[in-house]
């Protein structure tokens, strides 16, 4: 949905703090992680990060109706500051992972991927704005990135719902070359 200018950039604030401390409260619990042990959490929420990004585009974001209008706004005006309010992400992100890994395996590891996936939830949040915002030189990483991107809006079939990867349109059938 469509946020103000202070919503919008305040993840880029709180989540890599969120992160950091959910690191250190893997570090330092009663039952606490060895860093290497943090270390592949960490991986495994960035990881992650990569199939739920793909799995909320795809079957949330162009899934149910009120869901798809809410992320037309986002393909009718690229543009546009459209993203997910702090309470609807961090309440998404304490159900969907905190919570059933602490459940799980244990609240040290569920810190320590959480934090990952905090921070791949940033990594593309700062890719999709850069992407539509920001003039980008020919034939680079993020020139690639752009293109495929640009097929997801503009395309006639619906593909290239990863942003951070292309794995997931590879493995799922739905990756279209730039
Ligand atoms: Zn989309
Ligand atoms: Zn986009």
């Amino acid at each position: 949905m469509q946020l103000n200018r202070f919503l919008y950039f305040a993840d880029y604030v709180i989540y890599p703090l969120a992160s950091a401390g959910l690191v250190a409260v893997s570090l330092l619990k009663t039952d606490p992680l060895r860093w290497e042990q943090a270390a592949i959490g960490f991986v495994c929420g960035l990881a992650l990060w990569s199939l739920a990004e793909y799995v909320i585009h795809r079957f949330a974001l162009h899934g149910p109706a009120f869901l798809a209008a809410l992320h037309d706004v986002h393909h009718t005006d690229p543009r546009a500051l459209v993203g997910s309010p702090l309470w609807l992400s961090l309440g998404s992100i304490f159900l969907g992972s905190l919570l059933p890994i602490w459940l799980a395996i244990g609240f040290a590891t569920a810190c320590a991927v959480t934090a990952g996936l905090m921070m791949g939830y940033i990594y593309f949040g700062l890719l999709h704005h850069v992407v539509h915002h920001h003039h980008i030189k020919r034939g680079t990483y993020l020139w690639r990135l752009k293109r495929r991107h640009a097929l997801h809006h503009y395309g006639k079939t619906p593909c290239n719902f990863g942003v951070v990867t292309s794995l997931w349109d590879h493995v799922f059938g739905t990756f279209r070359p730039e």
